[in-house]
């Protein structure tokens, strides 16, 4: 595969959302081809597992409250290591183009006259609706879906459009948002959103860890306390949600409101 990735170019590889069975072969094919490997720390253990033993693993890692590098080392890293003459493979968690900040990576090794090319990966959202049984769109009520991010920036209020969030014929997933969920369940209410709107907590999707959690949009601030802060989770709202065809799944309603049946490994229900 010489053609595919040359020495002294860079590939933006989406990981996918953890199990390795949801890898693309190209980017297994491209993390078997490369001499070193960024990753994130959203990158699972079993996708790490592919790589083989003599290409360098480099771990660049963000992950909410933890120490990580900076953006700017990262691009130089990279930029380092293809001018260098490696064969550069910067593994992301899911889809390198979804809140992956890419874009800054690409810049930085376009401007050093790097080759760089994007393999795609499938993105949290993705997964999470297809290990709850789901579909983000769904015919005659949700006709649109949107990815958001709800990253907080220390005590700052979420800079989102509420409005847009609170359309009832759309499926919004916020990434990021575990520790804004309060904030998101006021907001979309205050902008009209029904407390009745079904909602899907998904943390660690596609692991063994995966737990998913269906609850209402107006009880979403208790049903996340049971998840915790360090694990991925994705918070999804919209009436589409609440068409599942699997297998049964744990419900958080009012009355269990003692948090107990958050715990509730989604595999085992
Ligand atoms: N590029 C990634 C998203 C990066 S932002 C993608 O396409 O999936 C990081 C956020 O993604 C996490 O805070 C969480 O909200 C979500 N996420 C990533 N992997 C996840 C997983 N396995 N389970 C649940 N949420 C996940």
């Amino acid at each position: 595969m010489a053609d595919e990735f040359p020495t002294g170019s860079v590939w933006l590889v989406g990981a996918g959302p953890g199990d390795p069975d949801l890898l693309t072969r190209k980017a297994e094919r491209l993390l078997r081809t490369a001499t070193i490997v960024f990753y994130d720390a959203l990158v699972g253990a079993g996708v790490l597992a592919l790589i083989p033993a003599s290409v360098r693993q480099v771990p660049v890692g963000k992950r909410a409250g933890r120490h990580s590098k900076e953006q700017g080392t990262i691009n130089d890293l990279l930029v380092a290591a293809a001018l260098a003459g490696e064969r550069v493979v910067r593994l992301k968690g899911g889809d390198p183009s979804i809140f992956g900040r890419s874009m800054e990576e690409c810049s930085a090794l376009v401007q050093a006259g790097v080759q760089v090319r994007i393999c795609p990966g499938v993105t949290a959202a993705s997964a999470a609706a297809a290990a709850a049984s789901v579909s983000l769109s769904l015919r005659g009520l949700a006709r649109r879906v949107q990815f958001a991010t709800a990253h907080k920036r220390g005590a700052a209020p979420l800079d989102l459009d509420w409005a847009a969030l609170a359309d009832p014929h759309c499926t919004t997933v916020f990434y990021m948002g575990r520790s804004a969920a309060a904030e998101i369940s006021r907001n979309l209410q205050a902008a009209g959103l029904p407390g009745a709107t079904p909602v899907l907590l998904a943390c660690d999707v596609s692991l063994e860890s995966e737990r998913l959690l269906h609850t209402r949009l107006d009880l979403l601030h208790i049903a996340v306390a049971g998840f915790s802060a360090d694990q991925p989770t994705l918070i999804l709202v919209g009436e589409a949600l609440a068409l599942k065809n699997g297998p049964a799944m744990p419900a958080f309603d009012a009355g269990v409101l003692d948090g107990s049946i958050c715990g509730v490994p989604s595999r085992t229900a």
